[in-house]
């Protein structure tokens, strides 16, 4: 099959990260199985969704890997004037939800498969499908905790985010935290008597605004990235019920996201001994039982590959060029470089166009990466 055809038998399943993955996943198996190529699946928990791990050539020595997440960003509310879960050709475009983010790429990977088993590779391929990228880059875990067991470490890793075929070797890193004030209501006629969530809610919001502020101004720049520093944001607040009730809840969602080499740990321990030390006995003083807690959401590390590393020789020779870049969205490529495999991101789309209603993918990038898969084999064949 040519990779239009299989992107829209890809594009056909409905992979939002909150629903399960399998039936796109055994589609796949099938598809390698009939090329003769075996497969590994990894299942989440509840077995409602798997990862897919695959190698082609020989097994006694470590090889590239081509990463892609089948996970797909929802479309609830979004103005999609084509079918998000069909493919539409038009114009030299195909429309659907994950044509560029990044079912574009699995599909000239699986296009390449028999290119891929009939070479005599010396150098193996290996394919690593994840779910629940979209949500915090959670399948790829448990295909990186796989390879820890394994003989051979890859010694390459090519995420297929779209570059529209660049080269990139950077993203930041993300760290997203939830808090949750939990004061003392009471009427407010008489406020002083309660402990207000809101407010003391307010004030750490305003202690991460400072930490941003630093940030900005710190001599730690990094210019490869824009912004050259690394950022904090308050992303969503919920709290209160009626003007005449001092707020018992304040909750609110912020995050980090860091230059490669940065700890955004550091910003979560300074707010939390902001809130320890500063806070939380001033709210305790008026009533006890009050608290501030926090508590993780996702959270992957920065991708930083030297432009003199072989992986980014490898993928210049592929990609045709060497005007390596950065991206500023995050990718499972930091999780890769974190595990010590040497790791680029380079794929076939647009990301202006992911997440975005009416999605689409040039048939153009298809063909271009295709070539790229052809360029991998006779490298590797070599
Ligand atoms: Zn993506």
């Amino acid at each position: 099959m040519k990779s239009q055809q299989i992107l829209e038998k890809l594009i056909g399943f409905a992979t939002v990260s909150r629903d399960s993955n399998l039936a796109l996943i055994e589609f796949i198996r099938d598809y390698l199985t009939e090329c003769g190529v075996e497969c590994e699946l990894i299942h989440n928990d509840e077995r409602s969704k798997a990862n897919l791990w695959a190698t082609i050539g020989p097994t006694d020595r470590g090889g590239v890997v081509l990463s892609g997440h089948t996970d797909v960003v929802p479309v609830d509310g979004q103005p999609w004037t084509l079918p998000p879960f069909e493919m539409t050709e038009r114009d030299g475009k195909l429309y659907g939800r994950g044509t560029a983010d990044m079912k574009g790429y699995i599909a000239c990977v699986l296009a390449a498969v028999p290119s891929f088993v009939s070479a005599d590779l010396k150098t193996p391929i290996h394919l690593a499908f994840s779910y629940d990228e979209e949500v915090g880059c959670l399948g790829v875990r448990s295909i990186l905790s796989m390879l820890e067991d394994k003989p051979h470490q890859p010694t390459a890793c090519i995420i297929g985010e779209p570059t529209e075929l660049k080269p990139v070797l950077g993203h930041k890193g993300k760290l997203g935290v939830r808090c949750h004030v939990k004061g003392a209501p009471c009427h407010s006629a008489y406020a002083p008597e309660g402990v207000n969530a809101i407010e003391n809610a307010a004030k750490l919001i305003t202690k991460l605004t400072q930490i941003g502020e630093r940030l900005a101004e710190s001599s730690r720049r990094d210019e490869r990235f824009y912004p050259p520093f690394s950022t904090v944001q308050t992303g969503v607040i919920e709290g209160g019920q009626a003007l005449n009730i001092v707020p018992a809840d304040c909750r609110f969602n912020w995050e980090v996201r860091s230059l490669p080499g940065f700890d955004a740990g550091e910003v979560e321990r300074e707010m939390r001994d902001y809130a320890e030390s500063e806070l939380i006995p001033k709210m305790r003083a008026v009533v006890p039982d009050t608290d501030i807690v926090f508590e993780p959401l996702q959270s992957y590390p920065g991708l930083t590959t030297e432009a003199s590393s072989e992986v980014a020789a490898l993928i210049a020779t592929l990609a045709g060029r060497n005007d390596f870049g950065t991206v500023a969205y995050g990718t499972e490529g930091g999780l890769f470089h974190e595990a010590g495999i040497p790791t680029v991101v380079c794929g076939p789309g647009c990301m202006d166009q992911g997440h975005k209603p009416d999605e689409f993918i040039a048939i153009e990038q298809l063909e271009r990466c295709d070539a790229m898969m052809q360029r991998l084999v006779e490298h590797l064949g070599a």
